[in-house]
């Protein structure tokens, strides 16, 4: 699958938007991305899964580690792929942490997957779960690598499709500036 059909998937689920919003944290982007909406079609979930561990076969990871909740879906379909176990970490005071009896033991070979990279930061936290428990890991990827292809990781790190969704403060977003009315992800039209 190349990155030309992952996009054609997220445009037909409704999970890629062009255009001129308003995200969450103020700022103002010409897209907006929801991997949810496609991971909601299993299909699409098993097909994405197969395409990133496909790229991340060569690494012989012997377990899938994903931070909830946005990397639940695809770490599990990659792990699926890979035919290796998919455990997750999740908050805890904070701090992310293995809960529910997961382990990983000194021989473990992880790769960290989530659903969209955009600094990294989230990566790299879930790669320092992995080390802290013991375990080596060997590499990371994501749907979508939002970070500009370098999210300055450490180990290997694929993503099926690579987007620049610039996001700018509102008073220096080119869009306002051109007078296109505005669309805040999420809400009804
Ligand atoms: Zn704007």
């Amino acid at each position: 699958m190349d990155s030309s059909a992952v996009l054609s998937l997220f445009r037909e689920s409704g999970a890629l938007h062009e255009g001129h919003f308003k995200l969450s944290s103020g700022l103002h982007s010409p897209g907006y991305l929801q991997c949810a909406l496609v991971l909601q079609h299993p299909a699409h979930a098993e097909a994405l899964g197969r395409a990133l561990g496909d790229k991340l076969r060569d690494l012989h990871a012997t377990v899938v580690l994903s931070p909830a909740l946005g990397g639940l879906i695809i770490g599990h379909e990659v792990a699926r792929a890979l035919g290796v176990r998919a455990i997750f970490a999740e908050r805890q005071d904070n701090a992310l942490t293995l809960r529910r009896g997961f382990s990983l033991a000194p021989d473990d070979r992880v790769v960290v997957i989530e659903d969209v990279v955009t600094t990294g930061g989230s990566t790299r936290e879930t790669m320092a779960v992995a080390m802290a428990a013991g375990a080596t890991v060997v590499g990371a990827g994501a749907i979508v690598d939002r970070s500009g292809g370098s999210p300055g990781l450490e180990v290997p790190f694929k993503a099926l499709v690579t987007l620049n969704l610039a996001t700018y403060a509102p008073e220096q977003c080119p869009m306002c500036a051109r007078g296109e009315p505005i669309i805040k992800p999420g809400s009804r039209k």
